[in-house]
């Protein structure tokens, strides 16, 4: 467990682009290389490449031109490889389609303030102290290590948070925050006690600061310190984790309405860990856009929760952006996971859902709705039934999200509405009652995909969450959704074929076949074989080569 996380970390502080790990067959010397930088021209051979498409094939061999698949299994005769092309032997590993995340948060991780790092497959505080130790090595002294959201004490052994000790002894030359989902509660060590005492933060000796006001004011005493630059560091980071896990494309959802954010006044505001700047929040993304710096592909949907009837806020955001525009690194692709008011943190329910749902259609946008109740589905459903009688939804791509519950009667009417279910197994890591019906929704024939709805409540590794999947256990081993579990492949398939839909992307995204984007994930395992990867090990898989548009974005291989 702990393995992965020094290895990601290890890629982190080392250029993950060492291009020097793959000499060029064609080309030597220095102005070869120089004329080769940048280039998207790639050779997968001797691998086990299980392509996911319609036909269920596996082939040996890929080659990526400019980006794109050219040849998937062996190469036509005539077919002219650029002078850039590099060529890797996979040694007969596993390689997948690069996978998509079809809804997170990955654009509110990349901003956190301080060295967010992932704790969501820590199973004890050993291995939290283990995963903050080796992060330490790579983080400038004085400076904050964090992790912010995504982890649950339910995961650890203890069953509760590290104490002040135990933080002091993963690391002492660095201040530590650890902050547990929306609105803490959060833990500290000597150096953090230090800084939020100077800020008028309430920490116990033990290094415990409560839930709600006390970790907010620790969590905005480190807003405060943040630069652009922090924002931008924090957005690399997220993304060489989310490549280190084979994520390749994320669909963003968005964030809560940050109190105070001019220009939002009449939406729905709350502080919490998934609060932001809704106009700014993206600034960080699309300068590294700009600079060529991005490594994953970043969907984006706007989130807004206007709460007067003529929703002024999402009309705005429909009048003045361009519908899937973009490039293949970033583009704007629809509107989430809330169009409106809804019925959480204490609101009504909405007057102005119909109106808000009625100009995403009439625009012609795509849109998912987050529901974890059967009020909440039936509220969507019957919504999305009312616009569909005048706009009809078939070609846009709507989708109801998380689906903790949902009967059959419920699923067929989106199906017969042309909409589909986003299934977000979070339930892996707080435990608690299972769910999503994942069998009956998979055997209804509903068109469905998976992600991960982190990174607060959950974990933007997908392994945990197709582990759960498939064995219906939770973090803590409890079986929890017997009965409703998937094989690997149509687990696998709902992370990969089923999510170029949502993003109306799918004859680019979601599977290996010629023509299609380049994204590749090589496993550290074979997870097609149980022999191998035994069901309480899924979790334990990672990328050790992703490849994301003809280029290695994260590599392991070059360790060994
Ligand atoms: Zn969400």
């Amino acid at each position: 467990m702990t393995r992965r996380f020094s290895a990601f970390l290890a890629a982190v502080g080392l250029a993950v682009f060492a291009s020097a790990l793959f000499l060029s067959p064609t080309l030597s010397g220095q102005s070869a290389a120089a004329a080769c930088t940048g280039a998207r021209d790639l050779r997968l051979i001797n691998g086990n490449i299980v392509t996911m498409d319609a036909r269920g094939r596996t082939v040996r061999e890929v080659t990526i031109q400019d980006g794109r698949f050219t040849a998937v299994g062996p190469r036509g005769g005539g077919q002219r490889l650029s002078d850039c092309t590099r060529t890797i032997n996979l040694n007969g590993r596993t390689a997948v389609p690069g996978l998509i995340d079809n809804h997170n948060h990955i654009v509110l991780m990349g901003i956190r303030p301080g060295y967010h790092t992932p704790l969501e497959s820590a199973t004890s505080i050993a291995d939290v102290q283990a995963t903050l130790r080796t992060r330490a090595q790579n983080v400038p002294a004085g400076a904050f290590i964090t992790s912010m959201g995504g982890w649950n004490p339910v995961q650890f052994m203890e069953k509760r948070l590290p104490t002040l000790a135990e933080l002091d002894a993963a690391t002492n030359r660095h201040p530590v925050l650890v902050f547990q989902g929306f609105t803490g509660p959060a833990a500290t060590n000597t150096p953090g006690r230090t800084f939020f005492a100077s800020k008028g933060v309430a920490v116990s000796d033990t290094g415990q600061i409560a839930a709600n006001a006390p970790s907010m004011a620790a969590l905005n005493a480190l807003r405060a310190v943040q630069t652009f630059d922090d924002r931008k560091r924090g957005t690399m980071d997220a993304m060489a984790y989310s490549a280190s896990v084979g994520v390749t494309t994320n669909a963003d959802m968005g964030a809560f309405n940050l109190p105070g954010t001019p220009d939002l006044q009449g939406s729905f505001e709350a502080d919490t860990l998934a609060s932001a700047n809704q106009f700014r929040m993206y600034d960080a993304a699309l300068s590294l856009a700009r600079e060529g710096k991005m490594t994953t592909r970043l969907r984006i949907f706007f989130l807004t929760m206007d709460t007067r009837p003529d929703v002024p806020v999402l009309s705005e955001r429909l009048r003045n952006n361009f519908g899937d525009f973009g490039d293949g690194m970033v583009k704007v692709s629809g509107v989430g996971e809330f169009a409106s008011q809804w019925p959480l943190f204490g609101q009504a329910t909405p007057t102005n859902y119909t109106a808000a749902l009625q100009a995403v259609a009439k625009a012609g946008w795509a849109f998912q709705q987050h529901s974890l109740s059967p009020a909440e589905n039936e509220l969507t459903i019957s919504t999305f039934e009312t616009v569909n009688k005048t706009t009809p939804i078939k070609d846009l791509r709507w989708s109801l999200a998380h689906v903790g519950s949902i009967d059959a009667a419920g699923i067929n009417r989106l199906k017969a509405m042309g909409a589909a279910i986003a299934v977000h197994p979070f339930q892996y890591l707080a435990g608690g009652r299972g769910g999503p019906p994942l069998r009956t929704i998979v055997d209804s024939g509903i068109k469905v995909g998976a992600g991960s709805d982190s990174a607060q409540i959950s974990t933007l590794d997908p392994w945990n969450m197709i582990s759960y999947m498939v064995t219906g256990r939770s973090s803590d081993g409890m079986l929890i959704n017997a009965g409703q579990q998937l094989t690997r492949m149509e687990a696998l398939r709902l992370y990969t074929a089923e999510n170029g839909w949502f993003l109306k992307e799918e004859r680019d995204l979601g599977t290996i076949e010629t023509g299609k984007l380049g994204d590749v994930v090589v496993l550290s395992d074979d997870y097609f074989n149980p022999m191998r990867v035994p069901d309480d090990k899924i979790r334990s898989l990672r990328s050790v080569l992703t490849v994301v548009d003809g280029k290695v974005v994260h590599d392991a291989l070059g360790a060994r």
